[in-house]
């Protein structure tokens, strides 16, 4: 699909939002590309993220000295784990991993998109009785407003969408060591 010179308004500036922002206007520099996103621009949400060798070289693909400077922000990275139990140790080699936190990791994509020029108007939120005039207002719209995604509900019918809930046991206990 050629989308030069098209407009396309992406619905959410999280993680999938920014990044599909950054590499469409890589792709066609003079596509008009307008993202929603309900937060404000430096609001704190959530904690970190883990990211392993072809994520972080996906990054530095993209911008070499911008991903350095997101991974030097951050500075944690581990190749081990030690789990501590009833009195015992038991250390494992892991894959290499850098931890950033989603406020740095947001902040980096939401200001590599701006500068590419991305449109990012925060503080705007997606209801239903929105979506069909935003349809209308441009040649392309892309649902990423993360796991309760109105537009993916919205479409239910259209996209067949289907959403399963269910329990995820999910530990993160991290010390550091020196
Ligand atoms: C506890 C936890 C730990 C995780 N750890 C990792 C990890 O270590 N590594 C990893 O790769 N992944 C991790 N994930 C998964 C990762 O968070 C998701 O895969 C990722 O955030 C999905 O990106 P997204 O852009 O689709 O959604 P989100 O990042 O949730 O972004 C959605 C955006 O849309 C905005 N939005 C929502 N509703 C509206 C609306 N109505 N109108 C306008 N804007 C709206 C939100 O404000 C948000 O900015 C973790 C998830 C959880 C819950």
């Amino acid at each position: 699909m050629n989308l030069s010179n098209k407009k396309v308004i992406i619905c959410g500036g999280g993680l999938a939002g920014c990044f599909l922002a950054i590499l469409l206007k890589k792709s066609f520099p003079k596509t008009i590309i307008k993202v929603w996103e309900r937060e404000e621009k430096e609001e704190e949400s959530g904690l970190g993220y883990t990211i392993q060798p072809p994520v972080k070289h996906k990054l530095e693909s993209l911008d070499l000295a911008r991903s350095t400077q997101l991974f030097h922000k951050d500075l944690i990275y581990w190749d081990k784990i030690h789990i501590e139990a009833k009195g015992v140790t038991s250390s494992f080699d892991f894959i290499p991993t850098f931890g950033v936190t989603r406020s740095n990791l947001l902040a980096y994509l939401r200001n590599f998109a701006e500068e590419l020029g991305a449109l990012f108007q925060y503080n705007r939120s997606i209801t239903p009785e929105k979506i069909e005039n935003l349809r209308q207002s441009c040649d392309l719209l892309i649902a990423a407003e993360g796991v309760y995604s109105p537009i993916r509900q919205y479409y239910k019918e259209e996209l067949q969408t289907q959403q399963t809930c269910g329990k995820t046991f999910y530990i993160f206990a991290i010390k550091m060591l020196p």
